[in-house]
C-alpha cells in the first residue's frame, strides 16, 4: 500500500470534510433500526426537507448521487413514456442515459457546453403532442461549471396546462446546500442531492424528495425497481422512522452534523458565501489569465477553466499535486484534454481558495 497522502481537496465531489464532522465518524456502531437512529432519521429527514425547501416526501437512500438519479427514473417512469432530456453537459447526459436504460422515449434537447439551457428552447419543445410524461434537468451542470436558470425553466413548464404538463425531475446533486432551490415554490417533483457534494459529508448517501404529483406516479409507474423501490421506503419510514434496508449509519452520523451546521449557518447565509467563493476563484483565476469555460450562468459550485496554451490539463493538474499537494479535477467527455474543474462546495471559504492561486501563480510562471 501507498501511504496516504493528505491533499487539499478542491474537487466538485467528494468535498473536503471539515474536522469537526469527521470526528462524528469514529462514533460507535448502532441499531440501524434502534431508537437512537430512527430519531437521527427522523430529524435528518426534516432539516433536510427544510433546506430542500419543500413540505412533500423526502428520503434517504444509501448510495451515491447516480443512484438517486436512478431511483427517480425507476419510480415515476414506465417503459414508452415520453420523456424530454435537456442536457448542457455530461451529467444532462447521464440523465437521458438513465432514463433511455428504462425504456422511456426520450427526446434529447441539447445546448452547447458551456451554456445554460435556454427557457424559450424549452418552451418550444414543449409543444409536443401528445405530452411529455417527464422532463429531466440538471440544475448546476458540474462538468461545465453552468448553473441552469432552473426557476424559469420550471415556470415555463408550468406555463401548460396540468394535466400536460410533465413532471419537472432535477439532478441537484451539485446544487443543493450551494445554490437557492426552492422545490415547492418552483414547482419541482422530484430533486436529489448527494451527502458527497456541498454538505461536506464523506460519501454514501443520497436523498430523494417528491411532490404529491410524483408520487402518484410511483404508485403507477411500471420499471421494474427492489433495492429503489420508494414505496419500500415510505411504508418502512411511515411506520417506524426506519430505513428499508441496512443504511450507512456512519455517514448518516456526519449528515446530521452536516446538514445541522447549514442550518445553523443559514441557508441565505450559506448561499451567498458560495456565490462570494465562486466569484473570488474566477477573479484570481482570470489574473492569471484563465478564464472561465462558461459563458455566463457560473455555477457556485464548480468553475471549469479552460488550461493555457501550452499546458494540458494532467500536467497542470500534476504540477499542483506534486508540488501543493493541491487537488483539482480534470475535464470530462470532450472536455478532457481542454479544461480543469476547481470544485468551491462545502465548507469552503475564500482562504480554501488562496493556496490554489498561489500555487498556480507560480506554477505558470
Ligand atoms: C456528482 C454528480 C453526480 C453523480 O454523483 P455520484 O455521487 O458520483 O453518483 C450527478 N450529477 C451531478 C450534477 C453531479 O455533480
Amino acid at each position: 500500500m501507498v501511504p496516504f497522502e493528505e491533499l487539499h481537496l478542491l474537487i466538485p465531489g467528494p468535498t473536503a470534510v471539515p474536522e469537526d464532522i469527521r470526528q462524528v465518524m469514529t462514533r460507535p456502531m448502532t441499531n440501524h433500526r434502534g431508537r437512537y437512529f430512527t430519531t437521527l432519521l427522523r430529524e435528518l429527514v426534516d432539516m433536510a426537507k427544510e433546506i430542500f425547501q419543500t413540505r412533500g416526501r423526502l428520503y434517504m437512500l444509501t448510495s451515491s448521487g447516480t443512484g438517486a438519479m436512478e431511483a427517480a427514473i425507476a419510480n415515476t417512469i414506465s417503459p414508452g413514456d415520453r420523456v424530454l432530456g435537456i442536457s448542457i453537459g455530461s451529467f444532462g447526459r447521464r440523465f437521458q442515459v438513465i432514463a433511455e436504460r428504462f425504456g422511456a422515449d426520450v427526446t434529447p434537447l441539447d445546448f452547447r457546453w458551456g451554456e445554460a439551457a435556454d427557457p424559450a428552447r424549452v418552451r418550444e419543445a414543449l409543444a409536443h403532442n401528445p405530452p411529455f410524461h417527464a422532463v429531466t434537468i440538471t440544475h448546476n451542470e458540474t462538468s461545465t461549471g453552468v448553473l441552469n436558470p432552473l426557476g424559469e425553466i420550471c415556470a415555463v413548464i408550468h406555463e401548460l396546462p396540468e394535466e400536460e404538463r410533465p413532471l419537472i425531475i432535477v439532478d441537484a446533486i451539485s446544487a443543493l446546500g450551494a445554490a437557492n432551490l426552492p422545490m415547492d415554490e418552483w414547482g419541482c417533483d422530484v430533486v436529489t442531492t448527494a451527502s458527497q457534494k456541498a454538505w461536506g459529508a464523506p460519501p454514501g448517501l443520497a436523498f430523494i424528495a417528491l411532490s404529491d404529483r410524483a408520487w402518484d406516479a410511483v404508485q403507477t409507474a411500471r420499471s421494474p425497481r427492489f433495492y429503489f423501490d420508494l414505496r419500500e421506503y415510505d411504508r418502512y419510514f411511515t411506520a417506524k422512522s426506519e430505513p428499508p434496508w441496512t443504511p450507512a449509519v456512519s455517514t448518516a452520523y456526519t449528515m446530521y452534523e452536516a446538514l445541522r451546521q447549514v442550518l445553523d449557518e443559514g441557508l441565505d447565509n450559506v448561499f451567498a458565501r458560495h456565490e462570494r467563493v465562486a466569484r473570488y476563484t474566477r477573479e484570481g483565476l482570470a489574473r492569471l489569465g484563465m478564464s472561465p469555460f462558461a459563458r455566463g450562468h457560473y455555477s457556485p459550485a464548480v468553475t471549469a477553466v479552460t488550461v493555457p496554451d501550452g499546458w494540458t490539463p494532467q500536467e497542470l493538474r500534476r504540477r499542483l499535486r506534486d508540488e501543493y499537494r493541491i487537488e483539482i479535477a480534470g475535464g470530462q467527455g470532450p472536455l478532457a484534454e481542454r479544461v480543469v474543474r476547481i470544485g468551491h462546495l462545502g465548507k469552503v471559504t475564500e482562504a480554501d481558495i488562496d493556496p490554489l492561486l498561489d500555487a498556480l501563480t507560480r506554477v505558470l510562471r
